[in-house]
Order: structure tokens, then sequence, then C-alpha cells
């Protein structure tokens, strides 16, 4: 059991709050990613969690213990950084080694593992070099063993790949993918790119400004957006939005009503993917401003009025003249003071309902 509970943790510090009430739970051999802009207090947690830094309020507890009190040391967690953070002047051997060697591990002992290690992540053939030989890839791979090494109750990761080439990153995390799978640990996995953050994890908490904005499945962070703000940190294209004056759970785009399934009256911003933005045969007349050729699709932009959107289509439109359809079961409602998500508060019901 590997099991971590945030019970109201802020995090001060002179320039103002990095965390502010974070309250969540990291289950037990589940891959939980953190994800949000740079600044948003992503390391600061993790730096928490593992007991180099200490909340200036609230709980940290792993398997049920209050771990506050607990040195780093001494909290079986094992953290892997984005600067690697490997001796230089140690082979990769004596890297992979020197925990076991500080724990008194047994010679014999220690050469099985480090190989054992060694083998899991393929870097065999590295063992004897120093890391200044070593590739980017190649030593974040050590790094990777030397955390794997201790068998620890649960691995940190503080964007591990963002010192990676963009083909490289996309390998090494499909590696690592394939790797948590195997190791079947709990994993805790802070990065600022939503791409990683989605395709790594079991759930994604989606951190703002030092408050948790929405926990959730993949899926549901990009389906079912709590807010405005992980609407458009969440996915690729951003969410379209545009502001829209409701009525009844209608609203006027270009020369048509659209029809949305959340009975409303108010201010509103309409939130809607670029793949639910439907080119076709008829609906809201629209201009064609760009095309994007992507290989598999293409990626269009087009104006209503004076609402810009972004569709994802299969074929290149024919002509600048367009029209649009966009299925109410797609649309997002969003509240336009808060910015939170209408249909996410309440039942899509047809009883009217008044804007707070
Ligand atoms: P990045 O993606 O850029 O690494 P992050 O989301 O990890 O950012 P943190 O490093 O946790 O963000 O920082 C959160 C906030 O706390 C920032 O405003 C930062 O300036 C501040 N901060 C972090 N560490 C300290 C410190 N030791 N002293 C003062 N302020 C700090």
């Amino acid at each position: 059991m590997a099991a971590i509970r945030i019970d109201g943790v802020s995090r001060a510090f002179q320039g103002g709050l990095a965390l502010e009430e974070v309250t969540l739970e990291v289950h037990d051999r589940e891959v939980l990613t953190i994800v949000g802009p740079s600044g948003c207090g992503k390391s600061t947690l993790l730096r928490i969690i593992a007991g180099l830094d200490s909340p200036t309020a609230g709980l940290v507890e792993l398997d049920g213990k209050v771990m506050n009190a607990v040195a780093a040391r001494d909290r079986n967690i094992a953290m892997v950084f984005q600067s690697y953070a490997l001796y230089p002047h140690m082979t990769c051997f004596e890297n992979l080694a020197l925990h076991l060697e500080l724990k008194k591990v047994p010679k014999k002992e220690i050469e099985a593992r480090v190989h054992e290690t060694a083998r899991q992540l393929e870097i065999e053939p590295l063992l004897w070099k120093k890391p200044r030989q070593l590739s980017g890839g190649e030593r974040q791979r050590v790094a990777l063993g030397r955390a794997l090494i201790r068998n620890p109750a649960v691995f940190l990761f503080d964007e591990p790949l963002s010192n990676l080439d963009a083909l490289l990153r996309e390998r090494v995390r499909h590696d690592l993918k394939e790797l948590f799978k195997k190791i079947n640990a709990t994993v805790v996995y802070v990065t600022h790119d939503q791409i990683e953050a989605m395709t790594l994890a079991d759930r994604i908490v989606v951190l703002s400004k030092g408050k948790v904005q929405q926990v959730g499945t993949p899926e549901e962070v990009y389906g079912s957006p709590a807010n405005r703000f992980v609407a458009s940190f969440i996915g690729s294209p951003s969410m379209n939005q545009f502001e829209a004056e409701m009525t009844n759970g209608r609203f006027r785009l270009g020369t048509e009503e659209i029809r949305t399934t959340l009975d409303w009256s108010g201010p509103v911003v309409i939130g809607v993917r670029s793949e639910h933005v439907v080119l076709s045969e008829s609906g809201v007349p629209a201009e064609l401003r760009w095309v994007e050729p992507l290989g598999s699709h293409y990626l269009v932009g087009v104006q209503v009025g004076t609402t810009s959107l972004t569709s994802t289509t299969k074929a290149r439109p024919g002509s600048d003249r367009v029209y649009l359809r966009i299925p109410e079961e797609n649309i997002h409602v969003f509240e336009k003071q808060s910015g939170r998500n209408l249909i996410l508060g309440h039942a899509r019901t047809a009883a009217p309902l008044q804007p707070a």
C-alpha cells in the first residue's frame, strides 16, 4: 500500500501563497499527473510530498500516517528531477549503487540489483560511462534507474522530460508509460505539458495559481472541464470560447439560433472543441480564414461575424463560404463571472434555471 493524502496544504513564500488549501488523494498504485502553467505551484507540491519543503498549513499523509515531521530520507519516496541530478564524477554503475551502499546492502546484492535495473532500462552498456559521456535521453534513464533501484513506496517525477527534444520526448514518454505499467507503483508526475499529463495519467490534477481546478481521468478533464481555465489548458487546439447572451438555453451565432442542453438565461461564455465545430452543407454561414494541413486532418479557422472559431476536419474545405453545425450535446456553457462550467453544476434539464 502506498496511498498519499494531501489535506488542506498551503505554502506561503514572501511573494505570496504558492499553494492554497490543496486537498487531494493519490490512490495506491495510481499514476497521478499534476499539470499547470509555470509558477502554479507544481514543484512546491511535489517537494512537500517528498519532504524537501514543509507546508505552512495542512497535512501530508502516507498510508494513513502523518509525514509532516518525517525527514525526506525516511519517507521511502524516490524523486526524479528535470536536471537528472547525477553525480558527475561517478560512473553510472556508481550512481545507481550509491543509495544501496549507504544502506550497507551486501556488495553481491548491489551488483545484482544494479544489473537487473540496468537491464530493465536497457542501459547496461552505459554502466561504466560517466554522465557527461551520455546523451540527454541516456542520462534520464540512469536518473530513472537510480530511483527504481531503491524500490520505494512512491515515485515522484518533476518535469523529467523537459530537457529532451520533441522526438525523444515522445519516445521516452512511451517508455515511461510501459515502465509505469510494469512497476505498478504509486507515481506522482509533475509537468507543464498537457499532452504528457493526459497520456501518462490514470488521473490528472489541474493546478492554477496554487489552487486545484479539477481532478479527474484524462477523459473527464477533457470532456467535462470544470471551468474555463481547464477548458483552455487541456486539449490542443485549445477549446473555442466566445461570449454570448443566452435566452432559455439558446444563443445566437451569426444568423442562426443555436440550442444547448441547458435551460438558462443570461450572459455566458460558450465553449466548443474544434472537433465539434462541424463543417457541413448547411447551418451557420461562416467565412473560411485559414487552413493548416496536419497530415491526418486539417485545422481550419472560420469567422462568424466577430467570432473566430477553429474546426478540425478530415477534408480540405472546397470553398471560402462554409456552413457550421455544432451538436448541442457538445456545447459547454460557462458562467461569465466565475468561469465555472454550468452544465456540470446542473443536470441538463428542461426546468428553467435562473443565473445566480
Ligand atoms: P515551473 O513549471 O516554472 O517549475 P511550478 O508550477 O513548479 O513552476 P513552483 O516552482 O512550485 O511552480 O513555484 C510556485 C510559486 O512559488 C512561484 O511563484 C515561485 O516564484 C514561488 N516560489 C517557489 N519556491 C520559492 C522559494 N524558495 N522562495 C520564494 N518563492 C518561491
